[in-house]
C-alpha cells in the first residue's frame, strides 16, 4: 500500500484560490478598491497602467495596519472582518473571505505600504508569486497603499487570456463606478497613464452619478425612497425619456454592495412600463438596506450574486418605489383628452 495525498504548499493552494478571486484586472481592483473603503478611507487614489496589466495601485488613508497584521494580510483565510460563523449573517463590511490580498500576491507582484496613524514607522512589504522578498520599516503616509504589478507574470496562459487594453480597462472603469457610486461620502480619484479620468470630489449621490457619467445626467434624475419594515429602498431613476437602448447603466446596491439580479431589474423595467419602448433600459441607482439576516452573499466569491430569503417582497417593494416616484414626478404618460 502506498500513500499519495500530500497537502498542496500554500503558494499553489493561492495560486488555484486565485483563479476565482482575480479573473482580470479588474477583479483585482474590486478587491483592493473594496479593502480601502473597509479600512475607513475618506480619499482613495487609483493608479492604472497599460490597463492594469503592468499595474493597478490603490492609495488609501484608512487606518492602516500594524507591521504583523501587514504581513498577516497576505495569509489565505486571515482576516480582520468576522471571528466566528455567526458573523457571517451579519456581514457590514466588502470582505470577509480572507482571500483577496492572497490570491492576488499568489499570481502578480505586490508591493504593500502600511502606516497607522499612532505608528512612527509604516511596513513595506514586497511579494512575487506569494514568495516574500522584503519586508522592512518604513517612513510612509498614514494609510495604505497596494500596487499590483504585472498581473500574471507567473501563469503565462492566464495573462495571454487577458484582452485587450480597451476592454480590460472598461472593466476597470466599471468596478470603480460601481464603488465609487456607492461611496459618494469618499473621495475618488483615478489615473490611467498619468492621466486624469476621474476626480470624484465628496459630495451627494446625485453630484457622484455627474461626476461619473458626465453633466448630461444634470437634471434628469428623479429620486425614489421607499421604507418598508421588510426592506428599505433609496435612490435616483433617469427620467423615461432618458432611456437608452444600451444595458448597463443599471445599479443595485444591497448594503452598499454592488449586485447583479436579472429578476430585480425586471421589477423596475415593469414600473416604467408603457412609458419606454421595450427595447429600452431606464437608468437607475437603487440602494435596498435590508437585514443582513435575510439575505446570504456567499454564494460566489466575487459576491455579485446574492440570494434573498424573500425576493418577492423586494420586488414589489422596488416596483412600487420606482412607480411612486414616476407619478409623483408628473412622468406619467400624456392623456390625450381628444377622445
Ligand atoms: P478580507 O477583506 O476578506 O478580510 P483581504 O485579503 O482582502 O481579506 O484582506 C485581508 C486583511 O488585510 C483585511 O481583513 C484587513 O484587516 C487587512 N487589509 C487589507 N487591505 C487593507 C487596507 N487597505 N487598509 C487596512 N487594512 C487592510
Ligand atoms: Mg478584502
Amino acid at each position: 500500500m502506498t500513500d499519495i495525498i500530500q497537502l498542496l504548499p500554500d503558494a499553489i493552494a493561492n495560486q488555484i484560490a486565485a483563479g476565482e478571486v482575480v479573473q482580470r484586472p479588474a477583479s483585482a481592483l474590486k478587491e483592493l478598491l473594496e479593502n480601502a473603503v473597509d479600512a475607513g478611507a475618506t480619499h482613495v487614489q487609483v493608479v492604472v497602467k497599460d490597463a492594469g496589466k503592468q499595474l493597478i495601485q490603490v492609495i488609501d488613508n484608512g487606518k492602516g495596519m500594524s507591521a504583523t497584521d501587514a504581513r498577516m494580510s497576505f495569509e489565505r483565510h486571515a482576516t480582520s472582518k468576522i471571528r466566528s460563523s455567526q458573523d457571517l449573517f451579519a456581514i457590514r463590511t466588502f470582505g470577509f473571505r480572507g482571500e483577496a490580498l492572497a490570491s492576488i500576491a499568489a499570481v502578480a507582484q505586490v508591493e504593500l505600504k502600511t502606516r497607522q496613524p499612532d505608528a512612527e514607522l509604516g511596513t513595506l512589504i514586497q511579494i512575487d508569486g506569494s514568495e516574500v522578498k522584503k519586508q522592512e520599516p518604513a517612513a510612509l503616509p498614514v494609510g495604505t497603499s497596494v500596487a499590483m504589478k504585472n498581473l500574471f507574470f507567473n501563469v503565462p496562459a492566464r495573462r495571454n487570456f487577458l484582452k485587450s487594453n480597451p476592454v480590460e480597462m472598461r472593466h476597470i472603469v466599471d468596478e470603480f463606478q460601481r464603488v465609487a457610486l456607492s461611496y459618494p461620502e469618499v473621495a475618488f480619484t483615478l489615473f490611467q497613464q498619468d492621466m486624469e479620468v476621474f476626480n470624484l470630489p465628496v459630495g451627494k449621490l446625485s453630484q457622484r452619478i455627474v461626476g461619473l457619467f458626465g453633466k448630461s445626467y444634470q437634471g434628469q434624475l428623479v429620486p425614489c425612497e421607499e421604507v418598508t419594515p421588510h426592506v428599505n429602498v433609496k435612490g435616483y431613476i433617469g427620467k423615461p425619456e432618458n432611456a437608452k437602448k444600451t444595458r448597463g447603466e443599471q445599479y443595485f446596491f444591497v448594503n452598499n454592495r454592488f449586485i447583479k439580479s436579472s429578476y430585480l431589474h425586471h421589477a423596475v423595467n415593469s414600473a416604467f412600463e408603457g412609458l419606454i419602448a421595450s427595447d429600452q433600459h431606464p437608468f437607475y441607482v437603487l440602494f435596498l438596506e435590508i437585514d443582513p439576516a435575510q439575505i446570504d452573499i456567499n454564494v460566489h466569491p466575487t459576491k455579485t450574486e446574492i440570494k434573498f430569503e424573500d425576493e418577492r417582497t423586494v420586488y414589489a417593494v422596488i416596483r412600487s418605489a420606482v412607480k411612486q416616484a414616476l407619478g409623483a414626478h408628473h412622468v406619467t404618460p400624456s392623456l390625450d383628452f381628444s377622445l
